[in-house]
């Protein structure tokens, strides 16, 4: 069962954002000084019913981050788009009420991904970093290691089999990288979300190699919601994966970009399957929330 409401606020985001940036004003602040954001506002919402696990698809352009909210609270950030959405970033945390994060996953090394975890490792008390084996010579990536080194953390090895410890009432499961490559991209942590009879499937940058062992590891792959690999690129989403995962819903999380993405060859192949779709560059914040048995679909606009 879906519902889906579609709201056009973005300006109001971008108003509590500005607001945030220019006069370091809090979002309660702005609330309790009287401004009303009217019903519109909703789409960033810090309510949250009982029994409800959201999964937020932010809207960072061209480059991945899912916020992840469990029905007893608990928070996860997967990745935090580039560089230079760091503000975004923290803007975003701050209107959906996050001061902790449970748990962080970098995916992989590349700037669109971990671009703006420095500064939300910098600024949000942290609980657990996880990331692939997996260097990288960047300035971002040594940004990174700096800010968690600063924060004393430590960084746990995102790999498969992993079942990590998040909301008594979901798992969480770490499906890849299930082998070692000097690739990137094939490198990513995906994991699996499962609370009661909905799943979720979150690939990072996962492109055919590591689908197939992916595959081949046995793991049950089959989720309603796909986050489609690699921002829709060719190299990602085959036929076999796309066969095993069976998804209802597909989101991509793409913005303005020369490479192509999403490509016509993966969202044929989604249709083919009769897979909806979701795009942040056409749907800004893409957000589903579970409760336990089905999903709501909030877009952005
Ligand atoms: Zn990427």
């Amino acid at each position: 069962m879906i519902r889906q409401k579609t709201r056009r606020t973005l300006v109001w985001g971008y108003l509590l954002w500005f607001c945030v940036l220019i006069t370091g004003c809090s979002l309660e602040g702005w609330e309790a000084a009287g401004g009303q954001p009217g019903e519109n506002a909703s789409w960033i919402s810090k309510e949250q019913d009982e029994g409800q696990l959201r999964v937020l698809f932010l809207d960072v352009g061209q480059g991945a981050s899912q916020l992840l909210i469990s029905p007893s609270g608990h928070t996860m950030l997967i990745d935090a788009g580039n560089n230079d959405k760091e503000d975004e970033m923290l803007g975003y945390l701050q209107a959906y009420g996050v001061r902790h994060l449970d748990l962080v996953i970098g995916t992989h090394p590349d700037a669109d991904h971990i671009g703006g975890l420095d500064r939300v490792i910098d600024r949000v008390d942290i609980g657990q970093v996880y990331m692939p084996k997996v260097q990288s010579n960047t300035k971002t990536f040594e940004s990174l290691l700096t800010s968690i080194r600063n924060k004393g953390l430590k960084v746990k090895t995102a790999k498969a089999g992993l079942d990590l410890a998040w909301d008594e009432q979901v798992q969480v499961k770490m499906l890849a990288p299930a082998t070692s490559t000097d690739d990137n991209n094939n490198m990513s942590a995906v994991v699996k979300v499962t609370y009661g009879d909905t799943s979720f499937l979150l690939t990072g940058d996962a492109e055919s190699e590591s689908e197939r062992a992916m595959l081949e590891s046995g793991a049950n792959l089959r989720a309603d919601v796909l986050l489609v690999g690699h921002h829709g690129s060719k190299s990602s989403t085959t036929a076999r994966f796309l066969n095993a995962v069976k998804p209802k819903y597909a989101v991509i999380q793409v913005g303005e970009n020369s490479y192509g993405h999403p490509t016509k060859t993966i969202l044929d192949r989604l249709a083919k399957q009769k897979v909806e779709v979701y795009r942040n560059d056409l749907q800004g914040t893409v957000e589903i929330v579970s409760d336990g048995k089905g999903y709501q679909i909030i877009t952005e606009r």
